[in-house]
């Protein structure tokens, strides 16, 4: 493995969320009825002519912009001719030497903690095909099905350079292309639905060889996990051919994921030639000054810049930023909570640890939680204010969780007692320094962590029910005095 440098090229395709089809009317709608959502122009009919959507253009543009392309003012659509039972077109409209954007790049974190930048080839305009169903129905042995739902569901194609170079940068490219999608709202990028698909073009060189390997093109992978072993499957593969003095050969493969490993599926020779020409029905597509300044202005704020602004304005944890802007709906709801409260940190703190902690433990989403976001915000002020102790703060939640109740009218009715009498925390904070000369000597002796193992145990004779901020207070006074 050290001898040889693997490289791969990664191509997504991306069904676009419009309400209808690339170049008719039809609903783009996953789950209908078979062959409910189709007309003459997507069945391609005689004579019926395609009219292009203007919402798939202006996703296509946001979503160019998102990943830094340069967006071509006078695209081409594209005729690619292939036979296949569910494309009753005979082809399929895309674009093939001028796309609609080209030159962008994304950032991804590398293994050492460093950040690269995977260019990207290409951004076009085309659309899906039908579907054929081997699979589901009693004579499926001896025949096939046809949905032509899909057939006309807009598409982006995103290629990049190939730039990346291990399993686990393909990996981090796509979960960061992933996310940008998932913020700029054009899709929903459901791989389970196949609104997100991925074929990886790989081949390994000698370390420093100028030239690339012959490629081998893993098609028909759905998930991003499956992906990466695909990759780590195909260099081992690779590269074991090359040690026993073989070639490999340039061919499409799939991937198993029961048996963990690539088969073939076509070689070279029998790969399609499109026979590529400028579609005789659709005028070039021109975006106008005027319409790309509209999709900048749509353009919202991306998840690394936000992750950026959000950890120098609430002083966030890089790990609780991530968290925190995984979806765009979620870091909404975070920031319009942490501006209300008196510590967004704090809010942070108790949403992901606390709350997020139980829901992971019951498997249960955000959306199902007991525990508002106002209820975390009120969580996270009483915190704040020292007005209960974090002990408090699980058994209040505990009893939210249990009953079902959210956490405000579980605090109105509970109001934990809280010890706020100095002279009782005095004497407790007295009993634990008698009974703890060592950690005395620590602390006087310049470790001044050791203060937070007082106020622990006091806390825990207390039973929680210490205030925290005068315990804090005080723990500090007595062992400085
Ligand atoms: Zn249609």
């Amino acid at each position: 493995m050290t001898k040889y440098e693997p490289v791969i090229g990664l191509e997504v395709h991306v069904q676009l969320l419009t309400a209808t089809k690339a170049f008719c009317g039809c609903a783009n709608r996953f789950g209908s009825d078979p062959n409910t959502n189709v007309c003459p122009v997507c069945l391609g009919l005689p004579g019926a002519l395609p009219v292009l959507n203007a919402k798939a253009v202006e996703f296509a543009t946001l979503a160019a912009l998102a990943i830094n392309c340069e967006i071509r003012e006078r695209s081409i659509f594209a005729r690619k001719n292939y036979f296949y039972p569910d494309l009753p077109k005979g082809y399929q409209i895309s674009q093939f030497d001028k796309p609609i954007a080209e030159h962008g790049w994304i950032d991804v974190p590398t293994a050492d903690k460093s950040i690269k930048r995977i260019g990207i080839t290409r951004l076009h305009m085309e659309e899906d095909a039908g579907k054929s169903l081997h699979d589901g129905f009693s004579d499926s042995a001896t025949r096939t099905y046809l949905d032509l739902n899909r057939c006309g569901t807009p598409l982006i194609e995103i290629v990049s350079e190939p730039d990346i170079r291990t399993p686990d940068e393909a990996f981090e490219y796509l979960t960061r292309l992933k996310e940008i999608l998932l913020y700029t709202g054009v899709s929903d990028c459901n791989m389970e639905e196949g609104s997100l698909r991925c074929d990886a073009n790989v081949s390994v060189r000698l370390k420093g060889a100028p030239k690339f390997g012959t490629k081998a093109e893993v098609k028909n992978v759905n998930s991003f996990r499956f992906i990466r072993s695909a990759l780590e499957y195909e260099i081992e593969r690779q590269i074991e051919i090359l040690e026993e003095g073989g070639r490999v050969m340039q061919e499409t493969r799939l991937w198993n994921a029961n048996e963990g490993r690539t088969y073939s599926m076509r070689s070279k020779e029998q790969a399609h030639d499109y026979r590529y020409f400028p579609e005789p029905d659709l005028p070039p597509l021109v975006v106008t000054p005027k319409f790309l300044a509209d999709a900048k202005a749509k353009l919202p704020e991306l998840p690394e810049a936000r992750r950026k602004r959000m950890i120098a304005e609430y002083e966030l944890a890089t790990q609780d930023a991530h968290t925190l802007t995984a979806s765009r709906e979620f870091a909404d709801r975070f920031e319009a909570a942490a501006k209300t409260a008196k510590s967004p940190r704090r809010v942070a703190n108790v949403l992901l640890s606390e709350l997020g902690g139980r829901l992971k433990a019951l498997g249960l989403e955000q959306e199902q939680s007991p525990v508002s976001m106002a209820g975390v915000v009120l969580a996270a002020d009483l915190l704040e204010e020292g007005k209960i102790s974090s002990k408090q703060l699980k058994q209040l939640f505990d009893v939210s969780f249990e009953k079902g109740e959210d956490f405000p009218a579980v605090y109105e009715r509970e109001k934990p007692q809280q010890i706020t009498d100095a002279s009782a925390i005095e004497a407790m904070i007295d009993e634990v320094i008698a009974a703890n000369p060592k950690q005395v000597e620590q602390y006087r002796a310049g470790k001044k962590t050791v203060a937070g193992f007082f106020v622990g145990q006091v806390m825990r004779a207390a039973k929680g029910q210490a205030n925290p901020t005068l315990l804090n207070e005080l723990v500090a006074k007595k062992l400085d005095g």
